[in-house]
């Protein structure tokens, strides 16, 4: 790992000005993209930024008040119309000029606001490419956000996490983020220990003199708070993953216990299905599915679907290895009849998750299982009935009770690998400098460490960060944002 290298005294200057983004990007070219969905709808948004942005916009679009747009007063909608590149009409639309450096991407933005018609949409891109723009790539714009320092890469990651978010949660999540939250406590976090590298600083110019016992306390003091507060934010991380990208679940049960018809009633109770994706191996399936706030993506459903030979299809084995990768196993129990080996077998595979909830199906049957017996050996059961859809809001209460437990995360919860491998870096180095410091080896040996957390928590913000990295960032983005 590279060094952050500067001479002595006056190395906090330094490696402030290091690590404060100020560096100019050239950015000559101006990009357009369509923002919106490429599908008939009622607004369509074709979206332009970069020092071209007036020109390219006074040509494509035509206010009805006669004055060019970059006449008009900034950042108010201009009725009007988008105009061909021999000056034929496209659409009435509406226009509006963001001036940077006060804009979203730091430079001038433009939108035009047009029916949400796929041709029209094109033909203004025409119009802007055939003034000289060129086709944005995936996630420029936010890329220029960031880049232009109008939001670091924490902030911008969000946008990405609040576009893509599944559940309510991780929408509110992702937003708290895009308002700062989480930078404002990695920045709480680097400060501190930009402080602790600054007196080490002093320490090792005068390197005749002792560090002071005071000054040795109050260091020891802030890398103690430092890891604590990282150790806190790493800790959020595993309720992040499964808000951001749901919680691996599996239904078990034994022939015809109800799992299809509870699948069936889980997805027509919210009508939320996401999607489907199919799995990586030969012929597994995952469904994602809202129960209550909480997203579940349930594994292994195509055996569950094909209910004629689940047996052969899951499989006792397989059972197993799905509930061993979930984090939460839905038992589905026939109340009506009584409990069968193979029901204990799907007990015994369900046992395997992290958690598990069990279900008595077929409530509207006369009951043969004794839910207080059930209640002894289980904790929690839940009686429900598939057909009828009775219970299933107390299913979504538990499984809400279990993962979206307490207060809406409003930012403070990681969800994004890359920033927990960073934070986990920084903790790393931090927790070596306490050591170096406690067992007294030289101010050399604690600073290389603190400055190391320095450089994690930069990479985590963005402050410094490799281009590559960047480009892979903001490639996972969609094409107008
Ligand atoms: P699976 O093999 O576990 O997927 O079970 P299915 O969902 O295919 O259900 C087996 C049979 O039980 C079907 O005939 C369902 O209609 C019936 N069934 C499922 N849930 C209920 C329920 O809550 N009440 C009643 N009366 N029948 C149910």
């Amino acid at each position: 790992m590279p060094r952050i290298i500067f001479p002595t005294a006056r190395g906090y200057a330094i490696l402030h000005k290091i690590t404060c983004k100020k560096e100019v990007y050239a950015m000559p070219d101006t990009i357009a993209a369509i923002a919106t969905i490429q599908a008939p709808s009622a607004i369509g948004i074709v979206r332009l930024t970069g020092p071209d942005t007036r020109r390219i916009l006074d040509g494509v679009f035509a206010p009805a008040n006669g004055r060019p747009m970059s006449a008009q007063t900034p950042r108010k909608l201009v009725f009007g119309r988008a105009l061909d590149r021999s000056g034929g009409v496209i659409d009435e639309a509406l226009a509006v000029l963001f001036p940077g450096p006060n804009s979203y991407t730091g430079e001038d933005c433009a939108e035009i606001h047009c029916h949400g018609s796929p041709v029209v949409l094109d033909e203004v891109l025409a119009a802007a490419f055939a003034r000289g723009a060129r086709q944005a790539r995936g996630g420029e714009f936010t890329q220029r956000a960031f880049l232009s320092g109008r939001m670091d890469l924490i902030q911008a990651e969000s946008v990405a996490d609040l576009i893509d978010a599944e559940s309510a949660g991780a929408a509110r999540n992702a937003v708290g983020q895009l308002q700062g939250r989480m930078s404002r406590s990695v920045e709480g976090i680097y400060d501190a220990l930009m402080d602790v590298v600054s007196r080490f600083y002093a320490i090792v110019d005068y390197p005749d003199e002792e560090i002071e016992p005071l000054q040795q306390a109050q260091i020891e003091q802030t890398l103690a708070e430092s890891a604590e507060r990282l150790d806190a934010l790493l800790a959020t991380f595993s309720r992040g993953r499964l808000l951001k990208s749901g919680v691996p679940a599996v239904i078990l049960g034994k022939p015809n216990a109800g799992k299809s018809s509870l699948l069936n009633a889980l997805l027509g109770y919210d009508r939320a299905i996401v999607t489907d994706i199919a799995g990586t191996t030969r012929d597994t399936v995952e469904e994602k599915v809202l129960v209550g706030s909480v997203l579940l993506r349930l594994c292994d459903t195509a055996g569950i679907r094909d209910a004629a030979d689940t047996v052969e299809r899951l499989g006792v084995e397989r059972a197993q290895q799905a509930a061993q990768r979930a984090e939460l196993a839905l038992l589905v129990l026939d109340g009506s009849a009584p409990l069968t080996r193979e029901d204990e077998e799907a007990i015994a595979a369900a046992r395997r998750a992290r958690r598990m909830l069990v279900l008595v199906n077929k409530a509207d049957l006369p009951q043969v299982l004794d839910t207080a017996a059930l209640r002894v050996r289980f904790g929690e059961v839940i009686p429900l009935s598939a057909r009828s859809g009775a219970g299933v809001d107390a299913l979504c209460r538990a499984v809400e009770e279990l993962f979206a437990g307490g207060e809406t995360p409003r930012g403070e919860l990681l969800t994004n690998a890359r920033q927990a491998e960073s934070a986990q870096r920084a903790l790393d180095a931090v927790r070596r400098a306490e050591q170096a410091l406690r067992s007294g080896l030289s101010p050399d040996a604690v600073l290389t460490d603190a400055e190391e957390a320095l450089e994690a928590l930069a990479e985590f913000s963005g402050k410094r960060v490799r281009d590559d990295l960047v480009a892979t960032i903001f490639s996972r983005f969609c094409v107008g944002k």
